[in-house]
């Protein structure tokens, strides 16, 4: 029983669909491509799940957080605090504009941005907050949403692994002042392509972020450019995938929560033998991935391969120690939890289609390495 980390049946089940959907925006009368209706209709269905008054599709999670970032209006002299150990988007989104990223070192267990190490960060340059989501845990949205409101900063809620996911009855994207989505391959809700969506309650920062996606144009004045946008406009081919993949978006999310409580009761015993299983529990969950902090991790990521079982290590250097980042790296600073949590987290799969016998396997590979 080979089981890859990342499997090459995504899709298959949805094969026929894709093919029709293709072929009938392909030979649609309108031909039109990107920004029709049936992206309309994903913006309003994504809004409604999100419990959002606005979404704005886009061209991936990154162009989505470059908006969010433009639209919020940061620019050079400005700071933006963002996650020592993530995807690199929230900090290029920053250093793009001009502005500074600032890192936060992160939570050893959860792995999201630390409120404390957030706080101390704050200078009268600070204009916005990043907090992520990251693998299997929602970040501290209450205590980040508390002290954006203590010093006047903007959050943006990078929750580009967690739609669908949610934290004291509210939606991820829900929290931010802008939410953002991505729907790369293996994300939650992931597609056969790029994608991204921008969601918000400020209707002034919807307008701003639509304007942006489509080059400063106001969606009726063609050629009329209000400011310098960028092109992150979104495929109609994609949003009929989307909206026919939508339907069965729960169940995969609740699959994937029910192998997440299967791992986490299995990995329970060996807490005190160098594995860390993320918190358990539904409440801020999104099981995006499954990712375990192990001390002795490249042995077992051995001990995984033998017996035919993908994993993968996410984010291996943190990114002020990135080259790109380095200068934005203070001289002396230090992330000790993130370089931790890079030199530990192993990622092992929890692809919704994967198979009861599949689990098991996977759970007791793991459970005999520590015997
Ligand atoms: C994937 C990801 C992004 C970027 O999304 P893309 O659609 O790949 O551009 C941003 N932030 C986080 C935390 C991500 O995991």
């Amino acid at each position: 029983m080979t089981i890859p980390f990342f499997p090459d049946d995504l899709f298959e089940a949805d094969r026929q669909a894709f093919l029709d959907l293709l072929y009938e925006v392909g030979t649609d009368e309108e031909q039109k491509f990107i920004l029709g209706r049936r992206t309309a209709q994903l913006e309003r269905e994504t809004a409604a799940a999100a419990r959002v008054e606005h979404a704005v599709a886009c061209s991936s999670g990154t162009g989505g957080l470059n908006l969010a970032v433009q639209a919020v209006g940061v620019g050079p002299g400005d700071e933006v605090i963002v996650p020592a150990f993530c995807c690199q988007p929230v900090a290029s989104s920053v250093a793009n504009r001009g502005a500074t990223p600032v890192f936060a070192d992160v939570d050893p267990h959860t792995m999201v941005m630390d409120p404390a190490s957030t706080e101390e960060l704050i200078t009268e340059r600070t204009r916005a907050l990043m907090p992520a989501h990251v693998f299997s845990i929602m970040a501290d949205m209450p205590a980040m949403n508390k002290i954006g409101r203590a010093h006047g900063l903007t959050v943006i809620e990078d929750a580009a692994v967690a739609q669908g996911a949610v934290l004291d009855g509210t939606p991820s994207g829900a929290w931010g002042d802008l939410g953002v989505f991505s729907y790369f391959q293996v994300k939650a809700f992931g597609t056969a392509g790029e994608g991204g969506m921008v969601v918000t309650d400020d209707a002034e920062l919807a307008r701003r972020v639509r304007m942006l996606r489509n080059h400063g144009q106001d969606g009726v004045n063609r050629f009329l450019h209000h400011d310098i946008g960028q092109n992150s406009r979104f495929d109609e081919i994609l949003a009929a995938f989307q909206l026919h993949r939508a339907a069965g978006f729960a169940d995969r999310l609740e699959r994937r929560a029910r192998i997440a409580d299967y791992y986490t009761e299995r990995f329970a015993p060996l807490a005190d033998r160098g594995l860390v299983a993320p918190p358990a529990g539904r409440n801020g969950r999104c099981y995006y991935v499954y990712s375990l902090l192990v001390e002795r991790r490249e042995d077992l990521r051995a001990w995984l391969t033998e017996k035919q079982i993908g994993s993968h290590i996410y984010y291996p250097v943190p990114l002020p120690l990135q080259p790109a980042f380095a200068k934005y790296a203070p001289e002396g600073a230090d992330w000790p939890r993130a370089r931790q949590v890079s030199a530990r987290n192993l990622a092992i799969p929890i692809w919704p289609h994967l198979g009861d016998a599949q689990v098991e396997f996977i759970a007791d590979s793991v459970c005999e390495f520590f015997d």
